[in-house]
């Protein structure tokens, strides 16, 4: 490999001949930073090796090699290599520039880099090299799989159809819109979707004058060059966008896939997941609320220690990640790496790690816990969540109803979206954080009091959706066999182009 850093060989085998050589497609694939892109995107990757015989390249970014990444990375079956491309120099960007903008400008930046290694991919996996996929912020890279050659180019997008809804129409509403987002005096109807007040929309989309806007509204346009767009979310979470996307589109949108929930069930443990799960295990069924806030989220310190006060006035058992907080900085400071860097059990309230230790009905982590493992354990019963789509389809999967406490990107819609629209969460009130307002949901959707009740039937009915799609023949499975066919079949956007 000679433009980027090779994390293991490449092509991989799946699926050999009698002779030993590899059959099967391979896949290139570009996941822009954070934890929240790259293991979706792994986990298409290894579904693709497992039910249809596929290789896979993860290529990844120099700016997020982090600890995380790495074991992340290593962690992956054979079938599916990683490599990262070489650092770009970003330096003349404004301090402070916003994370859509830091990817997207060291996307584009790294187009001629990854142009090469498609080239390079293309010959040693002797023609195999069928498809090209880059997630959201990456459409950018579709013009270095056209110049290389790649046959295939799709977009996943690892969050839901509501957001892609949006993404799409983004170049017409910047068009139409002509106040901020948040001034408009009636929330955005989008077709199938639940109405989104203004302030709920997508945080890049918030201020016009930030250059993160506008690389939003070229990503929305961008997405119409790809041949599919391929979705983490399935038809029963949201089932009016899903009926919109998935007919034929009068305006030569790319055909769009329900393919999810992709989830990431199988990490490796180390000491400090062990101290979580061993907590868990003496703790009675579904009693447990797990509080966590995605791979980067923090909160503010005054919001930090109402939402501990609040945990502690529930009279609920709890496991809470805690990040230090963010007043220094963005909501998502930890975004690139996701080690917290301070001390952060040093911002709650006196004696909080104390007490509920010594009563034993909390259990505090710095940092990072195994999640999927946690909201797949007996004794969880709740998942106080910032509503990271990653984090909603695992809750789903393993049937935990949510409290949504939304932060940044696209949280904040998605609560909407879960709490107004299909019922599967109970959001903290906005206008109100403060611990008793805290305690009241916790206790609602854990003891399944009021609309409590309502949710944790709802997110039940949807627990046996996600799991029908996937199973052979279900909708998500069928999407994702009909998008491999068209990998492999010649027509569409030809080579060369
Ligand atoms: N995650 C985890 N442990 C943590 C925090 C996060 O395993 O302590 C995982 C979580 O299971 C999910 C991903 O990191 O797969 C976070 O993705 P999400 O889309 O929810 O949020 P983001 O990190 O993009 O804000």
């Amino acid at each position: 490999m000679e433009n980027g850093t090779s994390n293991g060989s490449t092509g991989g085998a799946a699926c050999c001949n009698g002779n030993g050589a590899v059959r099967g497609p391979h896949v290139a694939m570009l996941a822009t930073p954070g934890m929240g892109h790259l293991i979706p995107l792994a986990e298409l990757a290894k579904r693709l090796a497992s039910r249809h015989g596929a290789t896979a390249t993860l290529i990844t970014f120099a700016s997020t090699a982090s600890a995380t990444q790495r074991a992340f990375l290593a962690s992956l079956p054979p079938a599916v290599t990683s490599l990262s491309l070489p650092p770009v120099d970003l330096s003349d960007l404004p301090r402070g520039a916003a994370i859509e903008t830091l990817m997207s400008e060291e996307c584009a930046r790294s187009v001629p880099a990854l142009t090469s290694i498609l080239l390079d991919l293309k010959r040693t996996t002797g023609g195999r090299l069928a498809a090209f996929v880059a997630d959201l912020f990456g459409a950018d890279s579709l013009d270095a799989a056209r110049a290389a050659g790649v046959r295939r180019r799709c977009i996943f997008f690892p969050t839901n159809l509501h957001a892609l809804t949006l993404m799409l129409h983004l170049p017409e509403l910047d068009a139409s819109v002509s106040c901020e987002f948040r001034d408009l005096p009636e929330p955005l109807r989008l077709p199938g979707c639940v109405p989104i007040p203004g302030p709920d929309i997508l945080m890049p989309l918030q201020d016009k004058a930030n250059p993160c806007y506008r690389w939003m509204v070229h990503h929305g346009g961008k997405y119409r060059d790809a041949d599919a767009i391929l979705v983490n979310s399935f038809d029963a979470v949201e089932p009016g966008p899903a009926k919109i996307l998935r007919q034929p589109a009068a305006d030569h949108r790319p055909v769009v896939y329900p393919i999810g929930p992709l989830i990431h069930a199988d990490g490796r443990e180390d000491d400090k997941d062990a101290l979580c799960l061993e907590w868990l295990d003496r703790q009675p069924a579904r009693s447990v609320m797990f509080v966590s806030f995605g791979s980067g989220g923090a909160l503010p310190t005054e919001e930090m220690r109402e939402l501990a006060l609040g945990l502690e006035l529930s009279g609920q058992r709890f496991l809470w990640v805690v990040r230090s907080p963010s007043d220094e900085g963005a909501v998502n400071d930890n975004y690139y790496d996701a080690e917290s860097k301070k001390d952060p059990f040093a911002y709650l309230p006196e004696g909080f790690v104390d007490r509920v230790t010594a009563t034993g009905v909390g259990l505090v982590v710095p940092s990072w816990a195994p999640q999927t493992k946690v909201l797949a354990h007996a004794a969880t019963g709740g998942f106080l969540t910032h509503c990271g789509w990653n984090s909603v389809l695992e809750s789903l999967v393993y049937g935990v109803p949510m409290v949504a406490w939304p932060l940044f990107a696209e949280q904040r819609q998605n609560a909407v979206m879960l709490s107004d629209g299909v019922g599967a969460a109970l959001r903290v009130p906005e206008s109100s954080k403060g611990r008793e307002e805290i305690a009241a949901t916790v206790r609602e959707v854990m003891q399944g009091e009021g609309k409590g009740a309502a949710v944790r039937a709802k997110v039940a009915e949807l627990q046996k959706a996600a799991a029908e799609g996937l199973r052979d023949g279900g909708a998500a499975a069928t999407a994702l066999a009909e998008v491999v066919e068209g990998w492999t079949t010649t027509g569409g956007q030809e080579e060369e182009d």
